[in-house]
């Protein structure tokens, strides 16, 4: 069963809802409200695909919640549609410089607002798969570097919010280039999708991440986890990598694909930035590398905060 896009219609006049409820509710889940402050109560538990907002209300008007939805950022992607009785250019205007995708006169002809939704969130579909691509690496489906950075940032600012631990894993195949040498370049691009594909089933947590940081590097971001947990984490993966025993004749280390992995916890402290905990995790990757291979490396709470602040 395919799941209705939801539709948010906000309106004072219930007789208006009706009408509109009747035009699209075949296609569509109608949520409603009969005021802006209703709207801005509802809306974050409604989820919409696409807003029909009414622009002359009592108390706040459509253009007032237009530009408060716009500053919502788990709302500012979402179309809004005005609708109003005013036929002037004015109003138009206003109301697209508030944040609307487009403008709807009343009274509603069904057809041409079933079009017009239809298109509209035809659009949203497409943008939303379109920023999912560029978000992704194509060769392993994980998240991309792009993911990982702006993730990673959001990550720090959540930790600094609640104190809780973040870990950052980085892993990196063990003489991957002996293995592209040995089995050529498509057989490197399998065992990266099938390296990629034991990371992520350890990322299951909601809001982890897996990502593939460059060639055969990769990362793993966990929130809320402490650095005996993402040690674990790490080591639960590399258990599993060796286990799949992909043969590896050229590898100085294992007769089978293995990989290193650097391990950094902490807690975000003003003027930290993302390069700072990558460097980190990268440094003790490289110890891992260092020390032998196909091995896991840690270091808890041993960012230190930037110089000047404690
Ligand atoms: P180390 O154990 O020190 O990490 O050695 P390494 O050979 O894995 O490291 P190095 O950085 O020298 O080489 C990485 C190799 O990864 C080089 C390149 O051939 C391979 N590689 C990078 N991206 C891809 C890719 O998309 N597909 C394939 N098949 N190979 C890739
Ligand atoms: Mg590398
Ligand atoms: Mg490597």
């Amino acid at each position: 069963m395919t799941v209705k896009p939801v539709i948010l219609v906000v309106d004072d006049e219930i007789a208006n809802i009706e009408i509109v409820s009747a035009a699209l509710d075949d296609d569509y889940e109608i949520s409603f409200a009969l005021s802006g402050n209703q709207a801005l109560e509802i809306a974050h538990a409604a989820g919409p695909d696409l807003i029909l907002l009414d622009v002359l209300m009592p108390g706040l008007n459509g253009y007032e919640v237009c530009r408060l939805f716009k500053r919502d950022a788990a709302l500012s992607d979402v179309p809004v549609i005005f609708t109003t009785s005013l036929d002037a250019t004015e109003a138009e205007v206003l109301g697209l410089s508030a944040g609307a995708i487009d403008y709807v006169t009343k009274p509603f002809q069904p057809s041409a607002l079933r079009r017009r939704v239809g298109n509209h969130i035809e659009m949203k579909r497409m943008r939303d798969q379109l920023a999912g691509l560029a978000m992704q690496d194509h060769l392993t489906g994980l998240g991309n570097r792009r993911m990982l950075e702006q993730r990673l940032q959001g990550e720090m600012r959540q930790s600094g919010r609640d104190g809780s631990d973040l870990t950052l894993i980085l892993m990196d195949i063990d003489h991957f280039k002996r293995f592209n040498d040995t089995y050529g370049h498509l057989e490197g691009d399998r065992c990266l999708q099938r390296v990629a594909a034991v990371l992520g089933s350890h990322v299951n947590r909601g809001r982890d991440v897996g990502a593939r940081y460059g060639g055969e590097e990769f990362a793993c971001i966990l929130p809320d986890t402490c650095h005996a947990g993402g040690m674990t984490v790490a080591e639960a993966i590399r258990a599993d990598v060796e286990a799949m025993a992909i043969p590896h004749a050229g590898s100085p280390v294992s007769p089978v694909v293995t990989v290193s992995l650097g391990v950094t916890t902490g807690t975000f402290l003003p003027g930290m930035t993302a390069d700072m905990w990558i460097s980190k995790a990268d440094q003790m990757l490289y110890r891992s590398k260092e020390t032998g291979r196909n091995r896991v490396t840690g270091e808890g709470a041993a960012l230190a905060p930037p110089p000047g602040r404690r």
